[in-house]
């Protein structure tokens, strides 16, 4: 740290990125992304966009909203896109909380809703989940601040019913509740029908995880015509050519090509339900996921030990250390022989104990 960096950012924690160690090939089932690569049409899209990147991108991001409208049966109006979902959440807690309207969200859940209300200076409450990891909504109800929820959650993966998102967005129409979509197509139900009917309803999704992706960094988000004039508001005050030419066009094709995006979230969500049966069959305690990860413990194996173990092997998962999720490692799912492979790696190491 410099002695210039002035002292409302010197006590920063940054959020910390699964890692991406270079030193061997690994199976990598630590940062969620999707084992296809993008939709053909995206690529085909992105390449021939290359041709004009000495262009500046639109800044009014006119054909990928134009594209999310459609896909989602919404408004134009109702649209913005951002350099990844992080930058919509980030564009959110600016927008929405500040010294007297702290932010509220679970005490397990995305790290980074953390990092963004320290950065923006904003006080937050962490709400414990339930014992079995999930929310209670009646914990949020009658509490001031602005919510923001991952749903499905991370790392749990489990869902939290339509029905009761409604509950809490309708208990209070003068805040705003933030529902972060990244994992919904591997079997949640998305709330973006939710936002027609309610103007404090901000839903937030990402091209990253069901798209493939994730190094193009595109997200967006779907709410009222006010409320995403507000993140506009602060899109434009941040950096109106935040979607570079690439995204955009790969983000339109990736859009266009639903088959594609069917096919692939269809094939994780039966791969997660066959490594999660041969899983559960070795003991492991798993929670109901409805992400494109597992969130596994066993109680003869010591989770850091294992993943330790597993990054020795070539196997990279994730390993969180706050102390209540400490027994568990977080598993992407990764394609049919990845997982294979995991497995089979856990019977010959583990094989005795379990
Ligand atoms: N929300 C959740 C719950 C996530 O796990 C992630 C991925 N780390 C994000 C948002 C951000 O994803 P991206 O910025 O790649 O869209």
């Amino acid at each position: 740290m410099s002695k210039y960096l002035k002292e409302k950012y010197a006590s920063l924690a940054p959020y910390v990125p699964g890692e991406q160690p270079r030193d061997m090939k690994y199976i990598k089932l630590n940062t969620n992304e999707s084992p296809f690569p993008p939709s053909p049409l995206a690529i085909q899209y992105a390449r021939e966009e290359a041709e004009r990147l000495m262009l500046y991108p639109d800044p009014e991001l006119t054909s990928i909203k134009g594209a999310l409208a459609d896909y989602y049966g919404v408004k134009r109006e109702c649209v913005s896109a951002t350099n990844g979902s992080d930058d919509a959440l980030n564009f959110a807690f600016m927008a929405f909380c500040d010294e007297s309207t702290p932010a509220l969200f679970a005490d397990i859940t995305y790290g980074f809703y953390k990092v963004f209300a320290r950065l923006n200076h904003i006080p937050y409450t962490e709400l414990p989940l339930l014992e079995d990891f999930t929310l209670s909504v009646d914990d949020y109800i009658g509490r001031r601040g602005t919510v923001f929820i991952a749903n499905p959650n991370a790392p749990t993966g489990i869902f939290l019913p339509l029905s009761e998102i409604e509950r809490l967005v309708a208990s209070d129409t003068s805040r705003v509740v933030i529902v972060d979509e990244a994992y919904v197509d591997f079997g949640g139900e998305s709330a973006v029908r939710l936002t027609e009917k309610y103007s404090n309803l901000l839903v937030i999704g990402t091209f990253s995880k069901s798209r493939s992706l994730a190094g193009g960094r595109l997200g967006f988000a779907i709410g009222s015509e006010e409320l995403i004039s507000d993140i506009e508001r602060l899109r434009n005050s941040t950096n109106p050519y935040n979607i570079n030419r690439m995204t955009m066009a790969a983000g339109v094709g990736a859009l266009a090509d639903r088959a594609y995006f069917e096919d692939n979230c269809k094939k994780i969500i039966s791969t997660r339900e066959n490594t999660s049966a041969q899983l559960r069959k070795m003991g492991f305690t798993l929670t109901p996921s409805s992400a494109n990860f597992i969130f596994a413990s066993h109680k003869s194996i010591d989770a850091e030990q294992m993943y330790l173990t597993l990054k020795k092997n070539g196997i990279l998962v994730r390993h969180f250390t706050q102390e209540i999720i400490k027994d568990y490692n977080r598993i992407t799912v990764g394609n049919a022989e990845e997982m294979q492979i995991l497995i089979d790696k856990i019977k010959e190491i583990w094989g005795d104990i379990l």
